[in-house]
C-alpha cells in the first residue's frame, strides 16, 4: 500500500437533476467534506464535462491530492474518464474510487431524505477504501494485425472488406457453402427497392478475391485461446468432397447427380430442389460444388447405382474426391468480429397460423424466394405447384400479417424484429407489380416506419391500393376441404372499428421476426459472450460501446446483436471494424491493471478456481517447495478480468483482484454499518 498519508479529494455530482433533484447534494459535500482524510470536498453539475474534470485536475495539483472519489453514475459508465482525469493530472489512475449515487441511490428512491442519507454513507464508504488503495501499473501487449471476421452475411462481408481495405490481413470463416447470408436470398431491398443480388454479389466477388483477405467457407471455428492482441483460433474447413483447385463450377456433376432435383434446397427455402452435389445458388461465392453428405447416396449409404457415382463419372475435371476429410487449421489474430446473422422466427410455434399445413400460407423470406427471379419459379408469386414444381396457379387474395413471433409474450419475443413491417409493405407492392388486379389487404398492430426513406414508402404502398387493417389475426384455416378451393380465413378483429372479421386470401405471407440463431451456444462458449434478454449477444455498453463485447478485442456486426435492417447492419459492420483497426492500427492494447494476484505461500492447489474463472485465466504450475514440487495457481494477467470469481472460490484466502482485496472491501463493508467480523 502507498505509506503517504491520504489526502483525499471528493467529487459529488448533481448530474443535471438526475442526482441533484433527489439528494441534498450541498448537504452530501458538507458531510463528507469532514471526514478523516478528506482535504477537500466538492460538488458540481456535470463532473464529467470538461469544467468538470478541470476541478479535479487542479485539485490534484494544487492540493496535493494523492486519492480522489467521484460521487455520480455507475463505474462502468465513467470510471475510464475519470481515471484519464488522474493520470492527466500526474496521479496514478488506480487511487480513484467511485461512489454510485445515481443508480444506486438518486434513481432507485423516492424519499430525499434517506437517499441523501444513503448518498452520505456510500461515500463514507468509498473514502474508507480509498486510503487502502494501491498504484497500480497498466502493461500493454502487442497486437497482431489481422482479423478473424465470423460469418460472411453483408455484415461480415463490409467489415472484412474495410479492415482488408486499410491494409490488414483478414480471415473469413462462413460456416455455409457460400457467403452472403440472408441478403442473397432477398430479392429486392426496401426502401429504395434496389435488386439485393445486384448490390451484394459485387462485394461478395471481392471478398473472395481481396489480397488481404483468406476465406474459409463451409467452414467453423472450433476454439479459440488468449486474449485482446494475441488470439489463436482452431478452424475446422469441411471436406466438399470435390477438389477446390480442380472444381470449375460447370455443374455438370449436380446435373447427373442420381438425386438430382429431389433435394429440398435450402437457399430457395424448401421450394424449389437440388442435387446433392450443389451450389447453393447460381451466383455463389465460391463458384464450388459442394457433396451434401447426410444426402448422397454414395457418402451416406456407400453405394450409388449399379455403376457408381454419376458425379465423379461425369465430372470431367475429376474434381469429385469421396476420401477429402476435413482439415483443421490455425490461425493467428489481434481481433475477432462475430457476424453469424440471425434466424427467421420457427412458424412450428405458432401453429394457430396454419403454415405447416398449407402451401399458400408462407413465411416472408419464402416470399422473398418466390419473387425472385432466381428463385424456383423464375419471380412469379406461383403456389400449389405439385413435387416436381409444375402446374401451380397465381393468387386473387393475398393478406400479408404484421408481428408474426415478435412482440408476443406466448411465444416469449417481447421485442420488435425492426424489419418486417417494411419487407411486408416492400413485398404488398412487389405484389402489385406481379398482380395488379389482385386484392391486398395487410393486418397490422402498428406500422414501425422509422427509418430513411421508409414512411415515405409506406404512404406510396398505400396510394397503389394495398388496404391496412389494424388487427391481429388469432387464427387462419381452412375454408373449406376441397383441395380445389385454396381459400383461407383469417380472423381477426379490426381494432380502430371493433369489427370481428372472418377475412378471405388464397395467399397468406407471415411477417415472421428475426430471432437469436438455433446454434447460438457454441459462439456463445467459444467466445464467452453474453446473451441480452431478447437472446441476441449482448454488448458491453448499449449505448457508448454499442459493438464491443465484455471480452476485450471481440467486437460485434449485424443481426446477431439484434435485429436490423441491412443500411444499420452495414453501419454497424462498419462501426465493427473501424473499432478493430483502432487495436491493429495502433499495435499495443492495454491490459487490465486490476487482475487477481496469488498468494503462493497461502495457495492449497485445489484448482477450485481453475475451474471457475470465466476466462480461462488461471492454471496449475508446478512449484518446488523445499525439494517438494506443490501445485500451485498462476493467473495470466493479459486474460483476467478481475472479475473476481476466483476469490470467491478459494477456501484459503489465497487468490484475490488487485484494488479488491479483502484488507481494502472489508473496511468499506463495516463502513456501510455491516458487521465483518
Ligand atoms: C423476409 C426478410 C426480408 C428482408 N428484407 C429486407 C429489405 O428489403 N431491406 C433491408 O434493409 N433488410 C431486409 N431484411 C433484413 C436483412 O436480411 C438483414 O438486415 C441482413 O441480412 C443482416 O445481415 P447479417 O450479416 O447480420 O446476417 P445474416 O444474413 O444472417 O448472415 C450471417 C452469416 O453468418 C453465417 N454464420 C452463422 N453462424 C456461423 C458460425 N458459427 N460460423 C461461421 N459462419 C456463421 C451464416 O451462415 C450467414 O452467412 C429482411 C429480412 C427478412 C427476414
Ligand atoms: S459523472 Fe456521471 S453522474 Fe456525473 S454528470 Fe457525468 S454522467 Fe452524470
Ligand atoms: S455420389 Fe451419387 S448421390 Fe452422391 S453426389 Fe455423386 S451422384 Fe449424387
Amino acid at each position: 500500500m502507498n505509506s503517504l498519508k491520504p489526502r483525499i479529494g471528493v467529487y459529488v455530482c448533481h448530474c443535471g437533476i438526475n442526482i441533484g433533484a433527489v439528494v441534498d447534494v450541498p448537504a452530501v459535500v458538507e458531510h463528507v467534506s469532514k471526514a478523516p482524510g478528506v482535504a477537500v470536498a466538492r460538488e458540481y453539475t456535470y463532473m464529467c464535462s470538461d469544467p468538470g474534470q478541470g476541478l479535479i485536475k487542479d485539485d490534484i495539483k494544487n492540493l496535493g491530492l494523492n486519492r480522489v472519489i467521484v460521487a455520480s453514475c455507475s463505474p462502468r459508465m465513467h470510471e475510464p474518464t475519470f481515471r484519464k482525469t488522474l493520470k492527466e493530472a500526474g496521479l496514478n489512475p488506480y487511487l480513484l474510487e467511485m461512489a454510485n449515487i445515481r443508480e444506486q441511490c438518486s434513481w432507485v428512491h423516492e424519499d430525499h431524505a434517506e437517499a441523501t442519507s444513503k448518498a452520505k454513507k456510500l461515500i463514507e464508504a468509498a473514502i474508507a477504501k480509498v486510503a487502502l488503495l494501491d498504484a497500480l501499473e497498466e502493461k500493454e501487449v502487442d497486437v497482431i494485425p489481422s482479423c478473424l471476421v465470423i460469418g460472411a452475411g453483408i455484415a461480415g462481408i463490409q467489415a472484412a472488406l474495410d479492415i482488408a481495405d486499410a491494409g490488414f490481413k483478414v480471415y473469413v470463416v462462413e460456416k455455409t457453402p457460400s457467403v452472403g447470408g440472408h441478403m442473397s436470398q432477398l430479392d429486392k431491398t426496401f426502401p429504395t427497392l434496389d435488386c439485393s443480388a445486384c448490390i451484394l454479389t459485387p462485394k461478395m466477388v471481392d471478398v473472395a478475391n481481396h489480397p488481404n483477405i483468406e476465406l474459409m467457407t463451409y467452414s467453423q471455428v472450433e476454439a479459440v485461446e488468449g486474449y485482446v492482441g494475441n488470439f489463436k483460433a482452431k478452424i475446422r474447413k469441411k471436406a466438399r468432397y470435390v477438389d477446390f483447385n480442380k472444381c470449375t463450377g460447370c455443374g455438370v456433376c449436380a446435373e447427373n447427380c442420381r438425386l438430382a432435383g429431389r433435394i429440398p434446397s435450402e437457399f430457395d427455402e424448401q421450394m424449389g430442389n437440388r442435387s446433392a452435389i450443389y451450389l447453393p445458388f447460381p451466383q455463389a461465392v465460391p463458384a464450388k460444388y459442394t457433396i451434401d453428405p447426410e444426402r448422397c447416396l454414395q457418402l451416406s449409404k456407400g453405394k450409388c447405382g449399379k455403376e457408381g457415382p454419376a458425379c465423379a463419372e461425369a465430372c470431367t475435371a475429376g474434381a469429385v474426391n469421396f476420401e477429402q476429410e476435413d482439415e483443421l487449421v490455425e490461425i493467428e489474430c489481434g481481433t475477432i468480429i462475430v457476424a453469424t446473422g440471425y434466424d427467421v422466427f420457427d412458424m412450428n410455434k405458432k401453429p394457430e397460423y396454419g403454415w405447416a399445413d398449407n402451401d399458400n400460407v408462407i413465411t416472408g423470406l419464402e416470399f422473398e424466394r418466390l419473387a425472385s427471379a432466381s428463385g424456383p419459379t423464375g419471380g412469379k408469386p406461383l403456389l400449389g405447384r405439385d413435387k416436381k414444381g409444375e402446374g401451380g396457379y397465381l393468387p386473387d387474395k393475398v393478406s400479408f400479417i404484421h408481428c408474426v413471433g415478435s412482440r408476443d409474450k406466448s411465444v416469449d419475443n417481447e421485442y420488435c424484429s425492426r424489419v418486417c413491417c417494411m419487407y411486408l409493405a416492400k413485398q404488398a407492392h412487389l405484389i402489385r407489380d406481379k398482380l395488379p388486379e389482385a386484392d391486398i389487404t395487410v393486418f397490422y398492430m402498428d406500422v414501425r416506419a422509422f427509418g430513411k426513406g421508409f414512411e415515405e414508402f409506406y404512404d406510396r404502398v398505400r396510394r397503389e391500393g394495398v388496404r391496412y387493417i389494424r388487427g391481429n389475426p388469432s387464427e387462419i384455416y381452412r375454408k373449406s376441404a376441397d383441395p380445389d378451393d385454396h381459400t383461407m380465413i383469417i380472423k381477426v378483429e379490426d381494432t380502430l372499428t371493433g369489427t370481428p372479421m372472418e377475412h378471405e386470401a388464397d395467399m397468406v405471407v407471415l411477417g415472421v421476426g428475426l430471432t437469436p440463431r438455433k446454434d447460438i451456444r457454441e459462439i456463445i462458449d467459444i467466445f464467452k459472450l453474453s446473451q441480452s434478454t431478447d437472446g441476441f449477444f449482448l454488448e458491453a455498453h448499449p449505448k457508448l460501446r454499442p459493438v464491443d463485447t465484455a471480452s476485450d478485442g471481440v467486437f460485434l456486426a449485424g443481426c446477431c446483436q439484434g435485429p436490423k435492417d441491412i443500411p444499420d447492419t452495414v453501419a454497424q459492420a462498419k462501426g465493427a471494424a473501424s473499432s478493430a483497426l483502432i487495436l491493429m492500427a495502433y499495435g499495443k492494447v492495454k491490459v487490465e491493471a486490476q487482475v487477481s494476484v496469488v498468494n503462493a505461500d497461502q495457495c492449497r492447489g485445489c484448482g477450485f478456481c481453475v475451474e471457475v474463472c470465466p476466462f480461462g485465466a488461471i492454471e496449475l504450475v508446478d512449484e518446488n517447495r523445499m525439494g517438494n514440487i506443490v501445485k500451485v495457481a498462476q493467473v495470466n494477467e493479459a486474460l483476467c478480468k478481475g472479475c473476481g470469481s476466483c476469490a470467491a472460490a478459494c477456501l484459503s484466502g489465497a487468490i484475490q483482484p488487485r484494488s479488491f482485496k479483502d484488507e481494502q472491501i472489508l473496511p468499506q463493508i463495516a463502513a456501510l454499518g455491516v458487521n465483518t467480523q
